[in-house]
């Protein structure tokens, strides 16, 4: 398995983790988020948690402390098992959570984060402190679009894999017939000063949603013909602006469509983002699939389990938005059921005999097939569900596929 398959595995992982916390919540203000820089020493967070321990007996409510105090011991005894802190830092979450009505539970979540803590933070509050988790997962790359030519023009921002339209307009600017009584030459000259005033237009538009942006990569700009040149060359961008124009690129629409053939026709521009290759991966899997008996394609996860196993499949191709579990029961007569569902079922029990059940274990689907492919030296690539490809995926294809290595009949 490649490196940059870990680090995605890791990202989903740790997507999965936080989609479970933000929505945990306290009955008091009781919930401990620790995060801790990779330069902190462990001991130093243990004194640190020692301290806040002996203030904690201050608190007058004898459940909420006596929750705050078991949740910092929880806490430090895990510290424990840490030499040092992991090179991105430490993230943990601890606390007793409600359940509704009466119910509490205990919960510890230990993170480690894909990018690196740089403060160490300390909170103790009704919910996790769970925002500068967040912003890491956030997409980080925009690139500003511009779709133009004399009559129309669509301002865009591609974040990650999505496209949005910012805004559409059209040009006042006289296309076919001058009017009677008006000279070539003087028409000619309203046309101009209103081809200049439209881009001036697209440029003030442009500055307003791409100036302050600090994620902004780079500005793409398409359209048909050589006007979208010509707006370049005479600089008519903020000069901000100016200096992140990547390209020009040709368009037949200024639309909205045009946005995304701009995003189609800057491929190889872009060729570093994840949304060209996700593409890329989903379009060669539909080049196999039409080919006699499937190509190199397998699809349906049972399908792609089976070919796994059996040591044919180059990349595992699964969406992000499975949201499904392999589970695992074993009851005490050793007998063991294994399928895929969205939850453990509230009774589980052996289909095989009346023993109960010893043992229930749920992964989650994704995490499932990259232990699977781990083992066979299969290659696993996460595809979002933002850009059509993705989608058709999720859809067309239950949300497993593969590219296989060679063919074989099952
Ligand atoms: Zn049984």
């Amino acid at each position: 398995m490649g490196e940059d398959s870990s680090i995605d595995r890791a990202r989903y992982d740790f997507k999965k983790a936080m989609q479970e916390i933000v929505n945990l919540r306290g009955r008091g203000t009781e919930l401990i988020s620790v995060y801790v820089p990779a330069s902190k020493q462990i001991s130093d967070v243990t004194s640190y948690l020692r301290n806040e321990y002996s203030q904690s007996t201050n608190i007058k409510s004898k459940t909420t402390r006596k929750n705050v105090m078991s949740a910092i011991e929880s806490i430090m005894a895990r510290l424990k098992t840490f030499n040092k802190v992991p090179e991105n830092g430490l993230v943990v979450f601890c606390g007793e959570i409600s359940m509704g009505g009466d119910q509490t539970r205990m919960v510890q979540y230990v993170l480690e984060p894909p990018e690196p803590i740089t403060t160490f933070i300390y909170r103790c509050d009704s919910q996790f402190f769970v925002e500068p988790l967040l912003d890491m997962l956030r997409e980080k790359k925009s690139y500003g679009l511009i779709v133009m030519d004399r009559s129309e023009a669509s301002i865009g921002i591609l974040t990650g894999k999505k496209i949005t339209l910012i805004k559409n307009f059209d040009s006042q600017v006289p296309r076919k017939h001058r009017q009677g009584g008006q000279s070539a030459q003087r028409f000619e000259r309203l046309i101009e000063i209103a081809a200049h005033e439209f881009f001036k237009k697209i440029a003030d538009n442009a500055e307003e949603a791409f100036l302050n942006r600090d994620d902004l990569q780079g500005i793409l700009i398409g359209g048909p013909g050589a006007t979208k040149d010509y707006f370049v060359k005479e600089g008519y961008l903020h000069h901000e602006l100016q200096k992140k124009v990547i390209d020009t690129f040709d368009t037949g629409y200024t639309d909205e469509y045009g946005l995304k053939e701009l995003v189609n026709n800057a491929a190889g521009a872009l060729q570093d983002m994840d949304i060209m290759r996700e593409r890329e991966l989903i379009q060669r899997l539909l080049t196999e699939i039409r080919k006699e008996r499937g190509g190199l394609s397998a699809y349906g996860e049972e399908q792609v389990r089976q070919l796994l196993v059996a040591g044919a499949v180059d990349t595992v191709l699964l969406s992000e938005g499975l949201n499904l579990k392999r589970i695992k029961i074993t009851c005490s007569n050793g007998h063991v059921q294994e399928f895929t569902a969205r939850k453990v079922p509230s009774k589980a029990q052996c289909d095989q005999c009346d023993s109960p059940v010893e043992s229930v274990e749920e992964i989650d689907l994704v995490d499932h097939f990259y232990d699977l492919a781990e083992t066979v030296g299969s290659k696993v690539e996460l595809i979002s569900e933002d850009s059509e490809e993705g989608e058709m995926l999720i859809q067309a294809f239950g949300g497993v596929a593969a590219l296989l290595r060679f063919q074989v009949m099952i």
